[in-house]
């Protein structure tokens, strides 16, 4: 079977990326306005056979001496045969869910943050305090939003992190959110789409969440997916975010990129190299 852990340690920091499961989707989606030729040779490049794209749902586990922090919750138990392992696999890993104090939530798609009830309609982590930006709560919770016709997955998730009002906390400005836990806007994928600085003796880890999606995204920054709801906007947070993470020679932590989801980029000049490590 591959893997479905990884341990690292930054600084005095330790984590571990979790998968969660599979996701696939027509790649044309996640590169919504490439040109067709363009399109074809990254395809080629990448290895994307039929325009399909699978990829990988990953949580990064955080320990930082202080806190025990999970970076999103996956699918959820429910949501299908190919994902709903993030218990399991923290479990094989000797995590309790009642260990864990802090779950961020960089965004209120669920795959990112359709974990948090469990089968009996409790909180999975029921000592967490939960925290999402303030900008994607307001739209989560918008009656407008609740109206919407949707996929059943989208609805539910939603209706369980409007359930968790009373544990929620909610980021209003970027800074520090827990000790060596930075908060950074990143909005565009969604309107509250929050990235991360993680900090420990001066080694940094970046988490971009879905400011890009693909490791394609870094060679064509350009390129916007299909879902991010202000595409320009989108690849402004994507541009500032990877020069960020050159400029604070900061690992990089992508939530769906080819598991671990941790690297290094390299400024290529208007363009950027992902550099997988793991
Ligand atoms: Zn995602």
């Amino acid at each position: 079977l591959p893997r479905e852990t990884y341990r690292f340690g930054l600084g005095a920091f330790t984590y571990i990326c979790i998968v969660d499961g599979t996701l696939e989707v027509e790649a044309g989606q996640l590169f919504a306005n490439a040109p067709k030729e363009a399109l074809t040779r990254a395809y080629r490049e990448h290895n994307i056979q039929r325009g399909e794209a699978v990829f990988p749902i990953i949580c990064l586990l955080v320990n930082t001496g202080l806190h025990c922090m999970l970076l999103d919750t996956g699918c959820g138990s429910g949501a299908g045969p190919a994902v709903g392992r993030l218990l399991q696999n923290l479990r094989a890993e000797g995590i309790d869910p009642r260990d864990i104090d802090s779950v961020i939530l960089s965004h209120g798609h669920w795959d990112h943050a359709g974990g948090n009830i469990d089968e009996e309609g409790r909180p999975t982590f029921p000592n967490a305090r939960y925290v999402m930006w303030k900008e994607e709560w307001d739209r989560l919770a918008s009656d407008s939003e609740l109206g919407q016709p949707d996929d059943p997955e989208a609805a539910r998730t939603r209706q369980e992190i409007i359930a968790l009002q009373d544990r929620m906390d909610l980021v209003e400005r970027e800074g520090e959110i827990l000790p060596g836990v930075e908060a950074i806007p990143a909005p565009g994928h969604t309107v509250g789409h929050m990235a991360l600085m993680l900090s420990s003796e001066r080694r940094k880890l970046l988490c971009i969440g879905d400011a890009a999606a693909h490791p394609i995204h870094l060679g064509q920054p350009d390129w916007h997916m299909a879902f991010d709801v202000a595409p320009e906007e989108a690849l402004r947070s994507r541009r500032r975010l990877l020069a960020r993470a050159v400029a604070e020679d900061a690992l990089v932590f992508e939530p769906h990129f080819p598991f671990p989801g941790v690297g290094r980029v390299t400024d290529e000049g208007g363009y950027w190299q992902w550099q997988p490590v793991g």
